[in-house]
Parts: C-alpha cells; structure tokens; sequence
C-alpha cells in the first residue's frame, strides 16, 4: 500500500485517499473480487486506475459510457499513463490497430464498450494476453433491478469464466439498492465480506420539494441565483424546448441539451455550460453522466423522475466541489403520468414493470413524505442514519396538527368505494363531482360523496397522497393502482389511532418563495457556523 500511497500524491497529484477507496484498492492488490458502492463524485475511478499501474499486464474497464470513454482516456495519457478504447464509435481500420497494440502489451487501460465483449475476436486476444484486473463501471447496469439494466453486461459473467476465476473484478456503482447489490454481487462472485460502501450521505446537499406554484418559484430562484450555474432536468425533449425558451423568455442565460439536438449543438452547449457561459442547463437525462463540472450549485427536477436511484444520482451532480449546493423537485402531479407511460412504453416484461411502478410509487411519496428528506433516500438505499437537519421538510417549523378526522373521511371513503379504486376517484368523490366515472358506479349515492367539497382538489389530492405515504393507505403494485387501507389505516377509521400531520393549512397560506426565503436564511446560518460560504449570493 506504500506503492499505492505514493502513487496516488506522484501520478494523480492527490494528497490522500478518499472513505472507501484504500479498502477497495487493497482488496483488488490482493487480487479479491470487491464490489464498491459510493456516490457520485465519491472518485471510483481511481479504484481501478491506480491498481492498474501497480499490476503487470492490462486492466480491462468495462463502461457504458462511450461519450466518457475518450474522455477519460485523454486524461490517463495526459498524464502519461498508457491507455485506449474500443467502441462503436472507431472505424475498423483504427479498430485494428488498437488491437495489435494491445497484443504488444502497450496499455495498462482498455476501456471497452460491453457490446464489444460478445465479439468473439477482443475475447481471443484477451485470452492470450495477461490480464491483471476487471473493472466493471456502472456496475447496476448488470442488475435487472437497476434503473439502467443493459443486457450486454451480462457477457461479463462468461468472460470471467474463460479466466477461470483467476482475474480479480471490481465493480463500481453509485447506485445500489440492497437487490442490486445482491444481484451484481452474485453474477461477478463478490462474497459478502468483499463490499466496500461508503455513506450515501451528502452533507452538503440540501434537499427541498416544491409544490405550490412550481413555475413561479422556479422563475424567481433562477433571478435570486444569477451568479450560480446549475441544471435543470425535464422528462421530455418537448419539456425541454419548453423551459429553454420560457426561461430565455425570462432573460436567463440559458443552453439546452438533449438527445434530439446534433452532436455539434450538444457538445457546444456542453462546453458553454463548463466554462460558465451559461447559468442554467436544461436537459433531459442524457446531460450529466460523466460532466466533470464541480461548481454546479443547484439542480432542479422540473419534473419527478422514474425512480429515487435516478433522482439521487442527478441531483448528486450539485456540489462535487463539496460546497453547500440544492438539490430541487418540483412537483406537479400530472408529472407522474408520464413517468407511468414511460413504464407502460417499455420493453420490459411484467414482472420488471411490476418494480418500475413500485420505484415509481417510492419517488413519489418522497415527494409527500414529512420525514427528512435526504434520510428518506438512504433508507431507500438501505442505509440509517439521523436527520439532515438541511432538507425541506426537517427546516419547516409547521406546527403540527392532528387531522384524524380528515384521515378518516378519506379512509371510509375508499373502503366504501370497495378498495378497487385509484386516487383521482376518490378525490373525485370526496369532492362530490359530477364526473362520468362517479355516476357510473353510483358513488353519488354514498355517504361520503362531496364530504369534502369544501377542499381544494389539490389539497385532497395531497392529503390522499399523504396518507400513502405515512402508511395508512397502500397504493397497490400494479398498473392500475388501486388505494386499500393497511392495518393501520383500519386502526384509524375505528378510532384506534391518531394521524398527525405537520399544518397543511398554514402552509398553503405561504408561497413557496416566502418559504424558500425562510430556508435560505436558516441555511446560511448554519453555514456559517460551519464557516462555509453561503447557499446564495444574492445579484443585487
Ligand atoms: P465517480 O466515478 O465516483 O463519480 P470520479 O472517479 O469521476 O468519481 O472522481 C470524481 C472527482 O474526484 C474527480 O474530479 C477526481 O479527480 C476526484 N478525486 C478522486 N479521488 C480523489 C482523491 N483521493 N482526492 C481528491 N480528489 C479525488
Ligand atoms: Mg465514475
Ligand atoms: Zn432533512
């Protein structure tokens, strides 16, 4: 490990390791398999890269990511370390020579593409050559269960097999749920005690839903933070044309980015957001993975994604430098639709869509929970830990009231409806609409229709929403979610339990722009007992 250490200061100019990569890169010198979970920005690469210089022979990195691929590799010779790729992206006869190359032992890196491991020629060669060491990136990707499966990871397992156990793998993700780990864990043949994960925890990432006036809010932070740069995500390109010209509208200085533009408007608008040119970033999903920007100080969901493991990572693009940075939903509930169609659109079979929806129904109710927000991810991720004391919700002095009544309207409601329906029916329900579906079933007969007409629909919605997810109603699995009473919402409509709830009504009286004021504030207080600089700097 002193070869290591030193390695580290000398090649890589870094004065020491990072949580997790010493253990990792012991293991790997000790030729175990080893599985390393840490977030992003947590510095995987060096796991393997370092190892790859200590080990005879060739390191072979496996990643999907073939825009990062040259990216990387650059980097590695710039700094005089021996390394290529292969992927699509070479044409044949470059393909080749890379390939003699290799035979003569000229690289200590390969970066490959995972297509390429099913060409039967690359699986030759390494065979013959001495490979030291596998590192395989984006390891969910291998999963099933992951948010990304690709089904050319699953080459890998044979690959090993044709080294007969003898090359250890490291395999590196920021994304792991406790399945996906399991999974990835049994394919590659990682034991148990072989899994490196450090804390998910981001202490200086503030979390914050926003659902009242989404838009007017998104406007007036984007003005408060003109000096910061930051990335606004959207689920669509047709959003994103949207909120690009909105927001161009608006005076900011905006790019856009998104898989429908050319490749030269894309890296162009790439490169004005690195060098700061631009303030805001609006893209879809396709914008971040392997964008080395470290002062990207806020990023905003305009829209829910599909999943937490998606969420955390995208939002784990604020703050790589390690100052204080916000991590933003915006919430709209139409936006969930979309993310269902997706599910529906896929090419999954039904078992996988089953847990789509499922991770689909854990991100929203992240978006109604009262618990912190940033405890709720990690123990999404399979990780406890204690209040953030930094989110939405563990800033939020609401008082809290017992809504025990409300609760239990809305639950006698969808027990008289028979258990079989969604959210929106029983809104409508509760609300006493006259809508076609309700009088279709007779429900303006029951004695709970229009018990709740003095709501506002939105407020009923989230109060059914809120129930979900504080566990008194259970949104069913499948693709038609219908709402059922768990056993404590029984326990609640027979009066057995209370329901509390932090004040919902105040709240409303409140813009999200006030509330967001009141957060600042607190925030930077504790910054400063922190002697970190503040969370805004105000333009004016
Ligand atoms: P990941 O793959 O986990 O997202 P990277 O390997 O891309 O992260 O590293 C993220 C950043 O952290 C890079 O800019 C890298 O140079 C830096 N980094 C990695 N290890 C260290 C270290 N030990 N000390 C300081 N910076 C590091
Ligand atoms: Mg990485
Ligand atoms: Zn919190």
């Amino acid at each position: 490990m002193e070869n290591a250490t030193r390695l580290l200061q000398e090649t890589f100019g870094y004065q020491g390791f990072r949580p997790g990569q010493e253990e990792l890169i012991r293991h790997v010198l000790e030729k175990k398999n080893v599985l390393g979970i840490m977030p992003t920005g947590g510095g995987k690469s060096i796991c393997y890269q370092l190892p790859a210089l200590l080990l005879p022979g060739v390191t072979l990195v496996v990643s999907p990511l073939i825009a990062l691929m040259k990216d990387q590799v650059d980097a590695l010779v710039d700094n005089g370390i021996p390394a290529t790729f292969l992927n699509s992206s070479l044409s044949a006869m470059e393909n080749q020579s890379r390939l003699q190359d290799l035979a003569q032992g000229r690289y200590k890196l390969l970066y490959v593409a995972p297509e390429r491991l099913q060409s039967g020629e690359l699986v030759r060669l390494l065979s013959c050559i001495q490979v030291s060491l596998i590192a395989v990136d984006e390891a969910h990707c291998i999963s099933q269960w992951g948010h990304d499966f690709r089904p050319s990871y699953l080459a890998l397992p044979t690959l090993l097999a044709t080294f007969s156990g003898e090359v250890p793998v490291i395999a590196l993700t920021a994304t792991a749920t406790p399945q996906v780990a399991k999974d990835i864990q049994e394919l590659l043949a990682i034991p148990d005690e072989n899994l490196v994960q450090t804390s998910f925890q981001r202490e200086n990432l503030a979390f914050s839903v926003v659902k009242e006036s989404p838009d007017t809010f998104l406007l007036e932070y984007l003005r408060m933070n003109q000096s910061s740069a930051g990335i606004l995500y959207c689920a669509t390109r047709k959003e994103v044309e949207k909120q690009y010209q909105r927001l161009q509208h608006a005076g900011i200085k905006v790019g856009r980015y998104h898989g429908g533009l050319s490749e030269q408007e894309r890296t162009r608008n790439q490169e004005d957001f690195i060098y700061d040119r631009i303030q805001v970033m609006v893209a879809t999903n396709a914008f971040g993975m392997g964008i080395d920007k470290s002062n990207v100080r806020f990023v905003i969901h305009q829209q829910i994604p599909g999943n937490l493991e998606s969420y955390y990572q995208e939002a784990g693009r604020a703050g790589r430098d390690g100052g204080p940075s916000e991590a933003i939903l915006l919430y709209s509930p139409q936006d969930i639709q979309i993310q269902h169609y997706f599910i529906q659109q896929s090419e999954g079979d039904l078992a996988y869509k089953q847990q789509e929806y499922l991770k689909l129904r854990e991100m929203n109710q992240y978006a109604h929970t009262q618990m912190c927000l940033q405890r709720y991810i990690l123990r999404y991720f399979g990780e406890s830990g204690s209040d953030c004391g930094r989110c939405s919700n563990c800033l939020d002095e609401g008082e809290t009231v017992e809504i025990t009544r409300e609760a239990q309207m809305v639950l006698s409601c969808v027990k008289r409806m028979g258990e079989r329906f969604g959210k929106g029916l029983v809104v409508q329900v509760l609300s006493g609409s006259k809508n076609q579906k309700v009088t279709q079933w007779h429900f303006e007969t029951l004695s709970t229709y229009g018990l709740m007409k003095d709501w506002r629909q939105k407020d009923l919605t989230d109060l059914v929403e809120y129930l979900t997810a504080s566990g008194y109603l259970d949104a069913g699995d499948g693709q038609f979610p219908a709402l059922r009473l768990t056993n404590s919402g029984v326990a609640v409509l027979k009066g057995e339990e209370n329901v509390y709830r932090k004040q919902p009504k105040v709240r409303q009286l409140e813009t999200d722009d006030a509330l967001f004021e009141r957060l600042r504030l607190k925030r930077n207080q504790l910054a400063q007992a922190q002697n970190l600089p503040p969370y805004v700097v105000f333009s004016d």
